[in-house]
């Protein structure tokens, strides 16, 4: 639970500082996939996975970000290294 939390603030805090940014050709695609997906859920902050906690305006704005649905409706950028989903830490 501690990690999971301490692993959401810092994804959080990348995308907010746009640290390991996506591009926004990235950014739109995986917001294509997420749209539809009925993981998405509305939250007070806004809408975020049902799935790992985050949310989604801000986590695809990461460039080391990836969906943790099974299998992954999106990756992260090939190339970066990856922690899988800032929030639960999931290794996909
Ligand atoms: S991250 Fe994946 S599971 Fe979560 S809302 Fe987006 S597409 Fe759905």
């Amino acid at each position: 639970m501690y990690a999971r939390l301490t692993s959401g603030i810092t994804g959080v805090a990348k995308a907010l500082a746009g640290v390991d940014a996506a591009s926004p050709e990235i950014e739109g695609l995986r917001l294509s996939k997420c749209e539809p997906c009925e993981h998405n859920q509305p939250g007070v902050l806004g809408r975020y996975c049902h799935l790992c906690g985050c949310y989604i305006d801000l986590k695809v704005k990461v460039a080391s970000e990836q969906c943790p649905d099974t299998p992954p409706r999106w990756k992260a950028v090939p190339g970066v290294k990856t922690g899988g989903c800032s929030a639960c830490g999931g290794k996909k």
